[in-house]
């Protein structure tokens, strides 16, 4: 008999899978709480659970978890790069960052991507597939295990684009946030896309509570469509307003996230058209030295990325500069990609 493996099931499910093999409901509600509040992947943990069910749950369920393959930490800052085996051998990677009282994880949501950005690491390995519920949420259970850190935050830049994998994605969120689980707050999520925009829209009318953040990365048509080859299909236009949409529904700003390419994104043209592109937008921008990982693409000079910020100063929504952190363990925006 195929074994049902319980993590990534919510609670709904877990209740039905208990009532299944001739329990009562509320053993559902215990075995999530082992599973998402308390970490536990051994059912003869739960000692909430007779051993009869314990014995029960062995022959007829599994928790499926993440096996650690190897972690790097940064010497320039305190991040941590981990690189997770999945059950078939898949291999995903996910960046602990910390910030006074925070602690960020940058989880990854497919192994691959389909997207195929230029300038990403991640882009050049092409889709593999989806993670699973289990998997996109699993990064943060292992991690704080592995780290003895909760977690306080979560962004979903990590391998893939969330938005790809949708239904799976929501689901995790729901999981990460759920009271009885993680309990991870709505607001302390970002998801981010590079502008998938039917699902922009989805995202906006459901009126998930988590952040959005939009990678836009160019001011011009033409040099977004050949860094951001689905640019061809959704403009800059078309995800403006989409963005501004999204603001309208949700009462919250979006990130706008901004690459910073030598001689390709960082003229001050470009911080001029900007600006004229988040005009009006509920929004805040981060602009993201870009970290050398394909030849092609550059890092612009310091000097360069400073005139940039202060051509922006002017706009009343915040701008930053993100400079991204484990730049030495391949950690960095853009630079996710597992090496064979
Ligand atoms: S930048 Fe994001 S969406 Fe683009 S290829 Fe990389 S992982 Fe995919």
């Amino acid at each position: 008999m195929q074994k049902v493996n319980l993590k990534g099931l919510d609670l709904n499910e877990l209740r039905d899978f208990v009532v299944s093999i001739d329990e009562k409901p509320f053993r559902g509600d215990q075995i999530f709480s082992w599973l998402y509040n308390k970490s536990i992947n051994s059912f003869d943990e739960m000692t909430n659970l007779s051993k009869e069910l314990r014995d029960k749950l062995l022959e007829r369920a599994q928790i499926d978890q993440l096996k650690l393959v190897v972690q790097r930490q940064s010497g320039q800052d305190q991040s941590i790069k981990y690189l997770f085996q999945l059950e078939d051998d898949s291999q995903i990677e996910s960046v602990l960052m910390f910030d006074g009282n925070r602690a960020t994880l940058c989880i990854s949501t497919q192994v691959g991507c389909a997207i195929d950005c230029k300038f990403c690491a991640t882009g050049m390995m092409g889709l593999n597939r989806h993670l699973t519920p289990g998997e996109i949420l699993d990064q943060v259970l292992a991690v704080q295990k592995l780290n003895g850190t909760r977690v306080t935050n979560v962004v979903c830049m990590g391998m893939g684009e969330p938005f790809h994998n949708y239904d799976n994605l929501m689901k995790a969120c729901e999981l990460l946030s759920d009271e009885l689980g993680l309990n991870l707050a709505r607001r302390h999520i970002v998801v981010s896309t590079s502008g998938l925009i039917p699902k922009i829209y989805r995202f906006a009318d459901e009126n998930h509570k988590y952040r959005l953040a939009i990678s836009l990365n160019a001011t011009l048509d033409e040099i977004r469509s050949r860094i951001m080859p689905l640019n061809k299909k959704w403009p800059i236009a078309e995800l403006m307003k989409a963005a501004a949409y999204y603001t309208k529904k949700s009462d919250l700003r979006v990130t706008i996230e901004y690459v910073l390419m030598a001689g390709l994104t960082d003229s001050l043209e470009d911080a001029k058209r900007l600006k004229n592109i988040v005009k009006g937008l509920f929004c805040k921008i981060n602009l993201i030295p870009y970290n050398a990982t394909l030849g092609e693409f550059k890092r612009p000079e310091e000097r360069r990325i400073m005139q940039f910020y202060e051509q922006m100063r002017d706009l009343t929504v915040p701008v930053t500069i993100r400079w991204s952190k484990g730049d030495d363990i391949d950690a960095g925006c853009g630079q996710l990609a597992v090496k064979a």
